[in-house]
């Protein structure tokens, strides 16, 4: 069914608790957590618990929580004090352009030399 955890899922597991992360926010319908590469000095991805491959399989079943997701992605940006001076809100859709994780994740990148970088 639609947003049920899949067995295999590393982001799922994360959100099950079963594999460790740094959370910064939860809410009771997402999570969001430090990656675990860093490409900037803020690099945090925000993920519904619920299961979606990607950002187009959740826009299309669930708008509600497409919003939810980033909105919390607004709130880490004004937790971690990159709202100010901008910040990139990334979604990786497909293999083709590197996605990794077939958990839908919006990642959420600032900080010093973040234009520079990835502009
Ligand atoms: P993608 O390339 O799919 O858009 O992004 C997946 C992200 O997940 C990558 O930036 C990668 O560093 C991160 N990542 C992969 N495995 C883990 C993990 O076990 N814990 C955390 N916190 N991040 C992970």
């Amino acid at each position: 069914m639609a947003g049920e955890p899949q067995p295999d899922c590393l982001f799922c597991k994360i959100v099950a608790g079963e594999i460790p992360s740094t959370q910064v926010r939860e809410t009771e319908t997402t999570l969001a957590f430090r990656d675990i590469s860093p490409q900037a000095p803020v690099h945090v991805l925000v993920v519904p618990k619920a299961h979606y491959p990607d950002a187009a399989a959740l826009a299309e079943a669930d708008a509600e929580l497409t919003a939810q997701l980033l909105r919390e992605a607004a709130a880490v940006a004004a937790d971690e004090g990159i709202a100010d001076k901008g910040y990139r809100l990334v979604f990786n859709t497909g293999e083709g352009v590197g996605q990794t994780v077939f958990h839908v994740h919006c990642h959420v990148l600032g900080g010093e030399g973040i234009a520079m970088r990835l502009g």
